[in-house]
């Protein structure tokens, strides 16, 4: 083993849950008496709540730490400390309000206590970045160093998803760094490989559930590890190229660190191809670069620094003031040189990076990056929306094939599947919509599209069986075209959701037959039959009499009844009437009236039931002849945000 020399940092670690209520004790045990808050601004109310859980062990707040930590804030803050005769300081918040302790520190020596709430890692580290003038400077002092750091996983749940991807980006750089720091030891490395790896399980995890406490734990534990890397090595290429973009042009911190790292770590692979595979073990890819790409892709959009930063950085100005601030690394650091930029666009030096990486992205694809490819390949996508469903598709569709580890008998079984089903389609079959309704995608369409005021009826699936073309009847019409069965009165009003009665409604109705049979389904019918299209009176009404429907399987004589038996599942659907009301001003209501006595109801073949669309439909044998009967009162939901469909 090549002999190193490693300094362990004197700072007392509480990590866990609900441990910001050990903060008193933690303020007495540094015999301290007078404790100053620190927060940024959007972060008053929690620097508020912790100067009321000390009581009379807080001597205020100061809530105005702001990023890279000028040096103007930092005077006003060292005032406030002296002016209230702190004898410490309490930060709470990430980087920037835990820079502001330290900048104090630095002043007046009092030792601090950091509860983070991002993955910084600044708190591990006796490094101060701050900013005058325009110009960041950094520098390494143990009096910065922090006296204890409260870990409380809890502070961090409020961290929002895509702030949580890019803060555990910048602190993944710090462990990549690490790992060909010139001045590197066994711990740093035993350390950086195990936060990648936490930070690389941890993150996606929090992309899905901001809220996963398991998932935090593990992410902060590793912004732990990351700051602990960050102390102890120096960092390399990376971190300078981020110092010296963020100083000139005001960038984001950890967002200039989300977008550089992959691009930076291509670039640097020829000089440290150990540490590079150090780095690709601990992501589980098999190349760092490519890993890192892929990650942050799966964190949602890969980090992007907004263009309104960077519009005012023509090439020429870049490359000016690049040259003039050349990036400058440590001479026995295992970095590539890298002195200007050549790109002519202004997205960010990652491209300069990547072009002199020289690595060819349009090949070698393997499980690994070739999600990213494609995805890439969407880049030029005029129309954003297209470029943000197609994004999501693939990144989900490459999912699902690596999580199930797809084997190509049962990739091709899937193709002829679909293909079966399109084949299946006619102007009278749509199977499509069938197994759309199966998989309850059609249910979860409905339901994130019509979420419903109080008043309005709810919606369910339009399924494959209505016709536009339904004759208009009149009021009490009969519309069982002769077909027998149980007789059925059917009363409905048509309101507005505030109950106001809607004339000239257009009301669509149609069902199955009292065997469970559509019109559409049955050759020998020479017309359409038990469907009409009605239009509701001045008080909103229409009526009609038909027959009554049966529970019915849904056609599964074809590729999507296979599916259902193979899942072993029946195809039933409860008896119900469909419904489809239009009125100038309302959004189309489409829904269905459920038979209260039916069966199927609690295993709808088509996830279509819910309890508001539930029934009576009661028997009257007054008239001698048994007849059943429903009425109903719709509510449509007003406009303007949905477009009508008829
Ligand atoms: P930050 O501290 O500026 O926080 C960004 C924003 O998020 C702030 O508005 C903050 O109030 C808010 N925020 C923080 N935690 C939150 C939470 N849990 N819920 C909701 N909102 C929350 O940003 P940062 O990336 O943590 O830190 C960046 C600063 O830290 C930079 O100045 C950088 O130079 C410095 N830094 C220093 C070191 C070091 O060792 N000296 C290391 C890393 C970063």
């Amino acid at each position: 083993m090549q002999p190193f020399a490693y300094n362990a940092p004197a700072t007392r670690v509480i990590f866990g849950s609900g441990t910001r209520a050990r903060l008193a004790d933690e303020v007495r045990r540094l015999s301290c008496r007078r404790a100053l808050l620190l927060s940024t601004a959007p972060q008053r109310g929690e620097a508020d709540a912790l100067a009321a859980d000390l009581g009379a062990l807080a001597a205020g707040v100061f809530a105005e730490a702001a990023m890279h930590t000028p040096v103007d804030v930092t005077a006003r803050a060292v005032a406030q400390a002296r002016a209230l005769d702190a004898d410490c300081v309490v930060a709470i918040g990430g980087g920037s309000a835990t820079g502001l302790g330290k900048a104090i520190a630095l002043h007046t020596d009092l030792p601090q206590i950091v509860l983070p709430t991002t993955y910084a890692g600044s708190e591990a580290t006796a490094i101060l970045g701050q900013t005058e003038g325009g110009r960041k400077t950094t520098l390494r002092n143990a009096k910065v160093q922090p006296e204890v750091i409260i870990y409380d996983v809890d502070l961090t749940l409020t961290l929002p998803p895509q702030q949580s991807a890019v803060s555990g980006l910048n602190a993944i750089a710090h462990a990549v760094e690490a790992l060909y720091a010139h001045d590197r030891n066994p711990v740093t490395s035993l350390i950086a490989g195990e936060a990648i790896r936490r930070f690389a399980q941890s993150l996606p995890k929090l992309m899905a559930a901001a809220g996963d406490r398991d998932a935090r734990s593990d992410a902060l534990y590793a912004a732990w590890l990351c700051g602990c890397c960050l102390n102890a090595v120096s960092m390399g290429l990376h971190h300078k190229l981020c110092h010296t973009l963020g100083g000139m042009f005001d960038l984001p911190h950890a967002e200039t660190h989300a977008v550089i790292l992959p691009h930076a770590v291509a670039y640097n692979t020829p000089a440290a191809a150990d540490a590079m595979q150090h780095i690709a073990l601990a992501l589980g890819a098999t190349d760092a670069s490519a890993g890192l790409f892929d990650l942050a892709h799966r964190l949602a959009r890969r980090p992007r620094l907004p263009r309104w930063e960077c519009k005012h950085r023509t090439s020429t100005a870049r490359r000016r003031l690049l040259s003039k601030r050349p990036i400058q690394i440590h001479g026995r650091s295992r970095c590539r040189r890298f002195e200007r930029c050549s790109t002519t666009r202004c997205t960010a030096c990652g491209q300069c990076l990547h072009r002199a990486a020289g690595r060819p992205r349009m090949r070698d694809f393997d499980e690994h990056n070739i999600t990213r490819a494609v995805i890439d390949s969407l880049a030029q996508t005029g129309d954003a929306r297209l470029k943000t469903v197609m994004t999501s598709l693939v990144r989900h569709l490459h999912d699902f094939v690596r999580d199930v580890e797809i084997s190509f008998e049962e990739w091709s079984a899937a193709i002829d599947f679909l293909t079966r089903t399109g084949q299946m389609c006619s102007d009278k079959r749509q199977e499509f919509i069938l197994l759309s309704d199966t998989l309850g995608v059609s249910m979860l369409v409905d339901a994130i599209n019509h979420r419903m005021p109080e008043g309005a009826t709810e919606t369910t699936v339009l399924g494959p069986f209505f016709v536009a073309a339904a004759p208009e009847l009149p009021f009490g019409a009969d519309i069982s075209g002769g077909i027998e069965g149980e007789k059925l009165s059917v009363n409905g009003v048509v309101c507005a959701s505030d109950g106001r009665p809607l004339a000239e409604a257009t009301v669509h109705v149609w069902h199955a037959d009292d065997d469970g049979y559509y019109d559409v389904q049955q050759a020998d019918l020479q017309s359409l039959a038990m469907r009409a299209r009605f239009r509701t009176d001045r008080d909103g009404r229409f009526a009609f009499t038909s027959i009554m429907p049966a529970f019915y399987p849904i056609p599964h004589d074809g590729p999507v009844g296979e599916m259902l038996e193979a899942l072993g599942r029946h195809p039933y659907r409860p008896a119900h009437v469909h419904f489809m009301i239009a009125a100038e001003g309302y959004e189309t209501l489409i829904t269905h009236i459920f038979d209260a006595e039916s069966p199927y109801l609690d295993s709808d073949a088509v996830f279509g039931v819910k309890n508001s669309l539930i029934a009576p439909f009661p028997r009257d044998d007054r008239s001698g002849k048994v007849q059943r009967g429903l009425s109903y009162r719709f509510g449509l939901k007003p406009l303007p945000n949905a477009a009508q469909l008829v």
